[in-house]
């Protein structure tokens, strides 16, 4: 019997009994950053101590309905029911992995549904967020990639994945949330400006509550919001290096064509970044393609005086998938490689694999038009985040 199922139990209660009705023509309240809603309730002529209490029912008390807010005024709840909602998103179906990872997902008002997952552990709890729905950026080994882009996640969409799971896997039962990955479906840095509100309200320290040093931002690379990303908020940074030559990268992950290596590495010597921090570099191992010795030298070089952790990925396979998992004894060839130099090095552990929970296998990509091969045009879309995302679904 595996040992994680009796240290994680199965998920309860059910999804079905934790949905709600969302409201996609009121306001969602989830929407809003702590100082936006307090410009919100003073349009209503609400004073600015209400925006605390109502912040307080949203992130710490997980209210699911504004009648539950009782310590607001009767009328002040009547014209909160009137014109705004809490939700925009309801738990749809939970798929739990024998290694305890939980794939749940999420179903927007417009039918689009996201995926999140949840990654316990001894020491703590991790769940692994999604910033769109689908993705432009193409990575050739991605599951999620072969969707396309169909739409960004709203601030509210993005936050409601950590208040559905902490309303799903209660603390008594499950131990704290602690960790905030945006690894799930999409490119967190192409829906910028809603994903900077979204880390602002996770780490709001009256509400969700997260450290930024547990929360992590994983980016196949856009530089131009590279450039900003770092004076916009201060939490992780994980970039997915995954080759050591342009000619590969670019093979694996068209956005390299726009970006090359060294405008990325170069991009990242500038980031400011807080005293002990380091940058995370994940890095997919294709067998036969990107985890020779030579890249792991390479890899070492390219890293060479940026404050850096190397996260390895040994790809996980989907239906459709052209490469190979790593041979036997490669892994751990190159992690000795790279630690010869002096360089952090993890090896990311697979969970939820028999779930399609793991690295790279969330999405449908049926919902999606994108075909993929090895040889990719670059994405339609444009991957600064400059064109609409809507247009360029449509
Ligand atoms: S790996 Fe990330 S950025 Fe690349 S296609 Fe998949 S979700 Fe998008």
């Amino acid at each position: 019997m595996n040992p994680h199922i009796d240290r994680y139990p199965a998920p309860d209660p059910s999804p079905e009994a934790l949905a709600v009705a969302p409201s996609p023509d009121k306001v969602q309240l989830k929407d809003f950053t702590r100082s936006e809603l307090d410009a919100y309730l003073a349009e209503l002529g609400e004073k600015k101590f209400r925006g605390e209490q109502i912040w307080n029912w949203m992130y710490v008390r997980l209210a699911s309905s504004f009648d539950e807010m009782t310590n607001l005024s009767k009328s002040l709840r009547t014209t909160l029911n009137e014109k705004c909602s809490l939700h925009r998103v309801s738990p749809g179906q939970m798929h739990p992995s024998p290694d305890g990872a939980v794939k749940c997902t999420f179903v927007c008002t417009d039918g689009a549904e996201v995926e999140s997952v949840w990654i316990p552990n001894e020491d703590r709890n991790t769940l692994c967020v999604s910033s769109q729905v689908g993705c432009a950026i193409g990575c050739t080994f991605c599951q999620t990639a072969k969707m396309g882009l169909l739409r960004n996640l709203t601030v509210g969409e993005i936050v409601e994945q950590i208040v559905h799971i902490r309303r799903m896997f209660p603390i008594e039962k499950y131990g704290r949330l602690t960790n905030i990955v945006m690894m799930g479906m999409g490119e967190p840095l192409h829906n910028y400006d809603n994903v900077i509100k979204a880390l602002h309200v996770m780490t709001s320290d009256k509400g969700l509550n997260l450290s930024n040093r547990k929360v992590t931002v994983s980016t196949s690379g856009l530089v131009n919001r590279l450039q900003t990303f770092g004076h916009d908020t201060n939490v992780n940074l994980a970039v997915s290096l995954n080759a050591t030559t342009n000619a590969v990268r670019s093979e694996i992950m068209p956005i390299n064509r726009r970006w090359p290596i060294e405008v990325l590495l170069e991009t990242l010597r500038n980031i400011p970044l807080q005293a002990r921090r380091r940058i995370t570099f994940e890095y997919v191992l294709l067998g036969g393609l990107t985890d020779t010795l030579d890249d792991a030298d390479r890899l070492a070089k390219l890293v060479r005086g940026i404050p850096a952790k190397i996260n390895l990925i040994p790809w996980n396979p989907h239906p459709g998938g052209e490469f190979q998992r790593p041979a036997p004894g490669r892994v751990g060839e190159f992690v000795e490689r790279l630690r010869k130099k002096d360089l952090n090095v993890t090896v990311r552990e697979t969970r939820g694999l028999d779930t399609m929970a793991a690295c790279g296998q969330l999405g449908k990509p049926g919902l999606g038009k994108r075909k993929m091969g090895r040889a990719v045009t670059p994405p339609a879309q444009d991957v600064t985040g400059a064109t609409p995302v809507e247009e360029a679904a449509s």
